[in-house]
């Protein structure tokens, strides 16, 4: 079948898959439109069974040469990949700010640059770290980061680049050949990326993208008895879906999942800069699994701090993603807007109070406003449940034990951001919230080499540095009986 391409945002781009580094159309095909404004972006390939076992077949037959290329063999070309994605810069900002309405400024500004980063980062961190010896009395243990084969990437859309480099560029720099299954709802950047990976010499059958619906692609895809790791990013509720199947095969996955995270001011804190802090949480339209939801503030400043948030939140412009003083874009897909509408509806018949926003912005059909309630029970359903917009709750604590019990009483565990001036204070309530990244005094910092997972319901795992290592590799240990061998060599 000819090859299905779509102008996005002036951009070319293929709607079909990438397998053994050839174009695959399917005849079955799946409509996307931006959310911007509903424009037609096209009908992509929707994958099956008969896709993935294509794609299957060829990431084994690419494995044993990949493989022995070493980590030396497979810098260069990894390198070129990398400098290709920022040779695209502005072409993959565009079309990933159509996909999936995210700013256009911050996609050329910090989401490219970190996607190629993520892809050289890890290229040169599987150069150092890898094999070792552990030297022991009678036996020198010889320990190899063997690549593991073929693995399954699956991601979700509100930042399909940044999240599926971050699991190619160590799966890749590792020696693994790799299926990607970009989202349904953004699915045009992860085909660029198969181009660009391709003109930098990633070999056929490396790297292959297989689109499609997670229903039917998806599970085509983890079902498949010959892969060697899963890892997902998304929500929760997935997770639980694909673990069954990993289970089926003894397969390893590692799962980065939703958020309901806490961000806590202490009276002691810098409160511009916490107040700064909050409204970032509006980022992205809030559609941000790290994003700290539940705002808790020590009682006897709220006064003072709600009204320096009001005034934050005077920058907060509600707008098209492409207009370069838009800090708050659309929702992602008329489904997910009217799931974060219910959650909104539902806390305001539940008794929550709107402090601002709690309707449909009039910019267009899936823009909604910068939401805030107070008034909220602990256990209520919209202090509960990850929303996944722009709604963040507001609370307030007397004392730090209160604070630590209200940021840990949700079954998630994925982040928190925490403002005070006084460093016991902060390392003290730090220590004791349950999350894979707490932030002190910032937010959003992501070190490539730092662990970063979610603890609980928000992931099994960590990704970033030697962790994406010990992931993607099968860890052996060669240990050898010291003067065993003729002539007493080892
Ligand atoms: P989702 O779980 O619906 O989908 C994620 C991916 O899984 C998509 O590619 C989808 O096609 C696929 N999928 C769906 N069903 C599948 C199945 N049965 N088998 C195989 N694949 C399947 O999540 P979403 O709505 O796309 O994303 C939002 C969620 O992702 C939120 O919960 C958010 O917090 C989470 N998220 C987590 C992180 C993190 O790093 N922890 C980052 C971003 C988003």
């Amino acid at each position: 079948m000819t090859e299905v391409t779509s102008s996005v945002a002036g951009v070319e781009v293929s709607l079909d898959h990438w397998i053994g580094g050839k174009r695959v159309s399917s005849s079955e095909r799946f409509q996307n439109n931006s959310p911007i404004d509903g424009t037609d972006l096209g009908a992509v390939s929707a994958g099956g069974k008969a896709e993935v076992e294509m794609a299957v077949e060829a990431a084994i037959s690419a494995f044993p040469e990949w493989a022995a290329l070493g980590a030396e063999g497979r810098k260069p070309i990894l390198d070129k990949f990398a400098r290709g994605i920022l040779a695209r810069n502005e072409d993959l900002a565009k079309v990933e700010c159509a996909d999936n309405g995210s700013l256009l400024m911050g996609n050329i500004h910090r989401l490219v640059p970190r996607t190629a980063q993520n892809i050289s980062f890890f290229a040169e961190y599987a150069m150092s770290l890898q094999d070792h010896i552990i030297d022991h009395e009678e036996v020198t243990n010889d320990v190899r980061y063997d690549p593991s084969g073929v693995a399954a990437l699956i991601t979700p859309w509100n930042a399909p680049l940044m999240l599926t480099t971050w699991k190619i560029g160590p799966a890749l720099a590792a020696g693994n050949t790799i299926i990607v299954k970009p989202p349904e709802w953004a699915p045009l950047t992860c085909s660029m990326l198969a181009d660009i990976a391709h003109e930098a010499g990633v070999p056929a059958g490396v790297l292959n993208v297989v689109q499609g619906i997670g229903e039917d692609a998806g599970d085509a895809l983890v079902n498949s008895p010959e892969l060697a790791r899963i890892s997902f990013t998304g929500s929760t509720d997935t997770a639980k879906i694909i673990g069954q199947a990993a289970a089926r095969t003894i397969t390893p996955m590692s799962s980065e999942l939703g958020g309901k995270s806490p961000l806590i001011v202490c009276s002691d804190a810098n409160l511009d800069a916490a107040a700064q802090t909050v409204v970032m949480q509006y980022m992205n339209a809030g559609q941000v699994c790290l994003a700290g939801t539940r705002i808790l503030v020590e009682s006897s400043i709220e006064a003072e701090f709600l009204e320096k948030v009001r005034r934050a939140l005077g920058q907060m412009v509600v707008g098209d993603p492409r207009e370069a003083n838009t800090r708050i874009g659309p929702l992602i897909h008329p489904e997910h807007f009217a799931r974060v509408a219910g959650f909104v509806e539902r806390a305001k018949a539940a008794g929550g109070e709107v402090l601002w926003g709690g309707a449909t912005s009039d910019v267009g059909d899936l823009y909604f406003q910068p939401t805030m309630f107070t008034n909220v029970g602990l256990d209520a359903e919209i202090s509960q449940c990850e929303v996944f917009g722009p709604v963040l709750t507001w609370q307030t604590f007397d004392t730090d034990e209160e604070a630590i019990a209200v940021a840990n009483g949700t079954q998630y565990g994925l982040a928190g951001t925490l403002f005070s001036g006084n460093e016991d204070r902060a390392m003290r309530i730090a220590s004791r919230v349950v999350a894979g990244t707490l932030w002190v005094n910032c937010y959003f910092v992501r070190d490539l080499s730092a662990p970063f997972g979610g603890s609980r319901i928000s992931g099994i795992g960590r990704e970033g540095g030697s962790h994406s290592f010990d992931f993607y590799c099968d860890i052996k240990n060669i240990a050898v009986r010291k003067g065993s061998f003729a002539g007493g060599g080892n």
